[in-house]
């Protein structure tokens, strides 16, 4: 129980935002250091609940064998033990979505280690599974369907939050030029194609820093945790050039895109929303000054 209290305190304290692999990583090290067990390997069920993949592998075990456990795990919703092997559901508000394989540390034959540790283990992944369900369900909801980037309401709140703390940011909003054309012309399956592609060019180039999000339809904000205007430019110029320059053509057509973008500061005397304003009334100038233009929002201009 001294073992138990230790790890669920070391978890207790992971802070928010972690990821799904950054939990994954925290949990390993506590099964290891405070069980002396391997975490060998976790499985997630996929949303429609047809397909189980590996999400985290760490041994020479065979996939067809671990992903046979771990299907009979969580149908079973029961824990399994096969030889030096321990397979654990992992459930959270009644979903079974996944399973973890623990094994010893050195692979021993006996199971002695884990038969010791059996009701610790058993509570500490009941508490791991309500942190990874509560991290995929956040993910979820900061997440675009689409393109797989934030949505609009994490970037919303990612703004609110940099302006509460005093934090210079800037927003640098882009709108795909015409694209109802695209649309009307080769069909949505283009178009959500167009989106993607779009998405992940622009999303190589950023800086690790900056947050990206699908803001509306094909309209994309970017925000920067920085107000320097050559900075912001040189971002505006650089996604303008990429997205110009990339080959957006399928098998049966051939096609080129571009986007007009705007952008402005953040400051703590203004509100975000005028911030966001501004970013949009520069978006809007380029697209009056014929598209494929960006345009940095200035008081004076
Ligand atoms: P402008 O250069 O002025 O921005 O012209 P536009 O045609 O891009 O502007 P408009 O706002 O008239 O049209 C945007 C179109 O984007 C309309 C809508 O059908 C399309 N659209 C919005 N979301 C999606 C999506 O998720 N998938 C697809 N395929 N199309 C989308
Ligand atoms: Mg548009
Ligand atoms: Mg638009």
């Amino acid at each position: 129980m001294k073992n138990l209290s230790k790890a669920l305190d070391y978890l207790k304290s992971i802070e928010e935002p972690h990821s799904i692999d950054g939990i994954i990583s925290i949990m390993k090290d506590i099964t290891n250091s405070v069980y002396k067990l391997n975490i060998e390997a976790i499985v997630f069920l996929s949303l429609n609940k047809k397909n189980i993949n590996i999400w985290y592998k760490n041994s020479t075990i065979d996939d067809e064998f671990i992903l046979s456990i771990s299907k009979s795990t969580i149908k079973t919703k029961s824990n399994i033990m096969v030889e030096d092997k321990y397979s654990i559901p992992l459930h959270a508000r009644g979903n079974y979505f996944g399973s973890l394989m623990i094994c010893n540390k050195k692979q021993l034959s006996n199971t002695n280690k884990i038969n010791e540790s059996k009701d610790g283990l058993n509570i500490l992944v009941d508490y791991f599974s309500l942190l990874l369900y509560s991290e995929k369900l956040s993910f979820q909801a900061n997440t675009d369907r689409l393109t797989k980037i934030y949505n609009r309401g994490y970037i919303f709140n990612y703004i609110n939050s940099l302006y509460i703390k005093n934090k210079a940011y800037s927003i640098i909003i882009f709108d795909v030029d015409k694209f109802k054309h695209y649309n009307d012309r080769y069909g949505h399956t283009v178009g959500d194609y167009i989106l993607k592609k779009l998405t992940y060019k622009v999303k190589i180039m950023l800086e690790k820093s900056y947050k990206f999000a699908r803001y509306g339809g094909e309209e994309f904000m970017i925000v920067l945790p920085t107000d320097k205007k050559n900075i912001i430019i040189k971002t505006m110029e650089n996604i303008r050039n990429t997205v110009s320059k990339s080959n957006f053509s399928t098998d049966e057509y051939s096609l080129k895109v571009t986007v007009s973008i705007g952008a402005s500061v953040g400051r703590e005397d203004k509100d975000p929303y005028q911030a966001i304003d501004e970013a949009d009334k520069a978006l809007y100038m380029a697209k009056e000054s014929g598209r494929n233009k960006s345009i940095f929002y200035d008081r004076l201009s």
